[in-house]
């Protein structure tokens, strides 16, 4: 037996025949050509073709993955039309009389070298890594290659020295028990494929070709690839593998079924997100809405303040993929735990006391009005809301109400569509907020209780600190209190109360938080299918 460690995409198990994906490295030939037009016309045709193709992948990624994890085809297609790699193929061809396939091998090169060589190294290696995909292409349509030379016939774990997500999305996923690569990051689109399709994946492992046809098990709780388990290993993992598959089939159940209990109580269940690719994985697991969009995590990512186009791209992505479904966008939390360099905050002694989220934004209105424009401006493309997080009173609720009617004016008088009524809210994240609870409920539209910030401000024991963990007691009876008297206060002036920090998706608590009168629960995509089944076997009237 020899085991390999790696780094997990997804947690789960994948036990079976080994299968080495061997990236045919076809030698492109040089060759000298007599008539230009005619190999302008042979790149051009093959151009199309690869073009049409993508768009069958687009649509084949759509269902299986989702709109937003399908858009690298769309991506792909765009890179095919782009001016300076066609200029560079054409001329390739014309000034130096070559052949297409070669013109497209050396454009291709080129441009994943330049790609490599930049600084932003995540995202330029993907770049180049989807360069050198389509020229590929290319280059087995010019040379009248099938694509699908690696076409599986048999359930196997697949090893590969890299995958792309085009390689990746043309695997038949009914054969493919999982995968391992040798290259790629967890944050690569071939990745977050993975997680979609739920394939067990790891990466970074040693891959050696000797493995093909042996058996292996990928164990991604413990990030190891096994080949040729020994038969208690073997039997230790098959077990583990049918407990998985057995819970994931029964919750499989309860897609498409309603978070009602048995009594009748029905409640609105949404989930959690950081980022848009994050999407696929809430329709996967069937909720019904976003309940919480971490907005700053578009900031956490950059490199400089997101501009109001890319704020706008990201949000109208999220709202078109819901389609029309409900997605809760937080305005920026920056500062405690999350610090971002571009914004200069001061060091401070007490950060989670300090100078962050609804403060920042008050204080530096440009930052905060330019994320509600691109707010606004998506709104025409969904059912977008917009909740203010870190609120501690009347005024600052007042203050930003006033800067959105600002807003809305601006947009109004450059004649920008927005929608009018978008639904406005607040987080319900310290004591001061639970307290004022009734007051607040009168100036918004609903209420989303922050558990995270709420246990830490109500206990005063840092969130950060794991050597506090013993005295972190989320179920607090003085926090289940702000959360009842939150609930209640809400109803009581029209405002309609969810949770969504963690605590929303701690199931011994579900009961409870239906009897108060929760009226949504966001949780994290996976935990929503759990969480529906608790909802479903409770019977409030017993
Ligand atoms: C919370 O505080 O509960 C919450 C949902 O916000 P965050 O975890 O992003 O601070
Ligand atoms: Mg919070």
């Amino acid at each position: 037996m020899e085991s390999v460690n790696g780094k997990s995409i997804l947690k789960g198990i994948a036990i079976g025949k080994i299968k080495f994906y061997s990236k045919d490295q076809q030698m492109v030939a040089r060759k000298k050509i007599d008539d230009v037009e005619t190999e302008l016309a042979r790149y051009h045709a093959a151009n199309d073709k690869a073009v049409e193709q993508l768009n069958q992948l687009h649509d084949k990624a759509v269902a299986e993955v989702g709109e937003v994890n399908a858009e690298i085809f769309e991506m792909h297609a765009m890179m095919l039309e782009d001016p300076d790699y066609v200029e560079s193929v054409e001329n390739i061809i014309k000034n130096q009389q070559l052949n297409a396939e070669y013109a497209v091998a050396q454009t291709g090169d080129n441009m994943a070298a330049i790609f490599s060589a930049m600084e932003d190294n995540d995202y330029m290696q993907a770049r180049a890594a989807d360069v050198r995909d389509i020229s590929e292409r290319l280059i087995n349509i010019l040379s009248g290659k099938d694509t699908d030379q690696n076409a599986i016939d048999e359930p196997v774990i697949l090893i590969a020295e890299d995958l792309a997500p085009s390689e990746t999305v043309q695997l038949d996923k009914s054969k493919l028990l999982g995968f391992v690569t040798h290259l790629g990051s967890t944050n690569s689109h071939t990745a977050i494929l993975a997680r979609t399709m739920d394939t067990p994946a790891l990466i970074g492992v040693d891959i050696k070709p000797e493995w093909d046809g042996k058996m292996g098990i990928i164990d991604g709780y413990h990030q190891v690839f096994h080949v040729d388990p020994e038969s208690e290993l073997l039997e230790t993992l098959q077990k583990r593998q049918q407990d998985d598959a057995m819970k994931k089939q029964l919750l499989q159940e309860l897609k498409g079924k309603d978070n009602i209990t048995i009594d009748g109580k029905r409640i609105n269940l949404y989930a959690n997100i950081g980022n848009v690719s994050d999407v696929g994985s809430v329709l996967a697991n069937d909720a019904q809405g976003i309940g919480l969009f971490r907005s700053e995590f578009l900031y956490l990512e950059s490199e400089d303040f997101p501009n109001e186009e890319e704020q706008f791209g990201a949000y109208k992505r999220v709202a078109e993929s819901m389609a029309g479904k409900k997605v809760i966008i937080r305005t920026l939390d920056i500062g405690a735990d999350k610090q971002v360099d571009y914004f200069n905050l001061e060091h401070e002694d007490n950060p989670a006391l300090g100078y962050r989220a609804i403060r920042i934004c008050l204080t530096q209105p440009d930052i905060f009005k330019t994320q509600l424009r691109a707010l606004y401006r998506a709104s025409m493309f969904g059912n977008i809301s917009i909740m203010f997080p870190m609120i501690i009173s009347e005024e600052e609720v007042d203050e930003v109400l006033q800067i959105v009617e600002e807003v809305k004016a601006e947009l109004r008088e450059a004649g920008v569509p927005f929608k009018e009524d978008v639904e406005l809210g607040i987080m319900i994240e310290t004591p001061a907020a639970a307290l004022m609870s009734e007051e607040l409920a009168k100036k918004v539209d609903f209420f989303s209780i922050g558990t995270n910030d709420l246990t830490q401000y109500t206990l005063a024991i840092d969130r950060q600190n794991p050597k506090l963990d013993k005295f972190y007691n989320a179920h607090h009876p003085a926090v289940l209190k702000f959360i009842q008297m939150t609930i209640e206060n809400g109803h009581k002036h029209g405002a309609w109360v969810g949770i969504c920090g963690e605590l929303g998706a701690d199931m011994e608590l579900t009961e409870t938080f239906l009897r108060m009168g929760i009226d949504e629960l966001s949780v994290s995509p996976v935990s929503v299918l759990p969480v529906r089944k608790t909802i479903r076997d409770l019977d409030l009237s017993k």
